[in-house]
């Protein structure tokens, strides 16, 4: 049964549906809801009717298929998470996801969730595999050569992960003879790379290293702290966040090179949504520890 308690976000949100298709049909109460995991708090409406977003090629795609198909992470925690027993996906990644779909007039399950590993974004954006990316995807100009991003949406910077009882308290702590793990075609094994003598060692994905950490194999885990401490939170038994964050990551929204009128439909949004990014982040990531205020989105082009 659908819940019915709105926040104010749900105003907010039908007038940027307005504002974004230039048109304004019905009421927000004769849309559909989206119900967030906890069934409590309704954040956000499924536009109805679908806005047109003119001279979108993803859009225009989306519209044709009938569904939306979204690239995410799916093992990090208050992020992009699969529940492995229950199969629900969750984090703040995949509600702000779930969100763009909402605002584009589709609904869950109309939604096809494709987990994609670091390395690979860019390609899949570039295929089409996927119509968006939404996944702790820092904006670099690097990346900017290969495809667009809408926001951002969020900023973190780079941080340690270590075993309860070690010694590193920091980045300068990472001598060459210290082994640190983190994931092929991000930002943080660069920086490792180019910024410390540490011995790094490359996997696909952050839980990987993680267990690598918990058998001993590496002394550290590094990337975003937002990451990190859904991990920690995971174990705090056994794992720790450390240090002063080494880096800004600025979290976008990637989109497929030039497709100009999507990215602004998705900044519209993200600027006329402040309730229910904030929300949104209480819920996933306020709630877990992690600081954050909503930023402001870059300008086009
Ligand atoms: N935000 C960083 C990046 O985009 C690290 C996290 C990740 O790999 O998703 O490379």
């Amino acid at each position: 049964m659908r819940k019915t308690r709105l926040i104010a976000a749900l105003s907010l949100a039908a007038a940027a549906a307005v504002a974004l298709t230039g048109c304004n049909s019905g009421t927000p109460g004769a849309e559909t809801s989206v119900v967030a995991p906890d069934e409590e708090t309704v954040w956000f409406t499924v536009a109805d009717p679908k806005p047109e977003v003119a001279d979108s090629p993803t859009v225009a795609a989306i519209t044709e298929r009938g569904t939306v198909k979204v690239g995410v992470k799916e093992d990090q925690p208050n992020l992009g998470y699969l529940d492995p027993t229950t199969g629900e996906r969750s984090g703040f990644d995949v509600d702000i996801a779930r969100w763009v779909a909402a605002s584009l007039g589709y609904d869950e399950e109309d939604i096809e969730f494709t987990a994609i590993d670091s390395a690979n974004r860019e390609q899949s954006i570039i295929n089409g595999d996927i119509d968006y990316y939404v996944g702790t995807y820092s904006i670099t100009d690097k990346r900017k050569e290969q495809i667009s991003f809408a926001g951002p949406y969020f900023v973190t910077g780079q941080g340690l992960l270590v075993a309860a009882d070690s010694d590193i308290t920091g980045k300068d702590d990472l001598t060459a003879d210290t082994v640190v793990c983190s994931v092929t075609g991000s930002t943080s094994i660069e920086r490792i790379k180019t910024e410390t003598e540490a011995e790094p060692v490359e996997l696909s994905k952050y839980s990987e290293c993680v267990d690598q950490l918990k058998n001993g194999q590496v002394d550290a885990v590094t990337t975003d702290e937002a990451i990190l401490i859904g991990y920690a939170a995971q174990d705090p038994d056994n794992l720790k966040v450390v240090g002063e964050p080494f880096s800004e990551e600025r979290y976008g929204i990637g989109i497929k090179k030039d497709d100009t009128a999507f990215v602004e439909f998705v900044n519209t949004m993200l600027t006329d949504g402040g309730d229910i990014w904030t929300a949104i982040f209480e819920k996933n990531l306020g709630a877990a520890g992690v600081e954050g205020t909503q930023p402001e989105v870059d300008p086009v082009g």
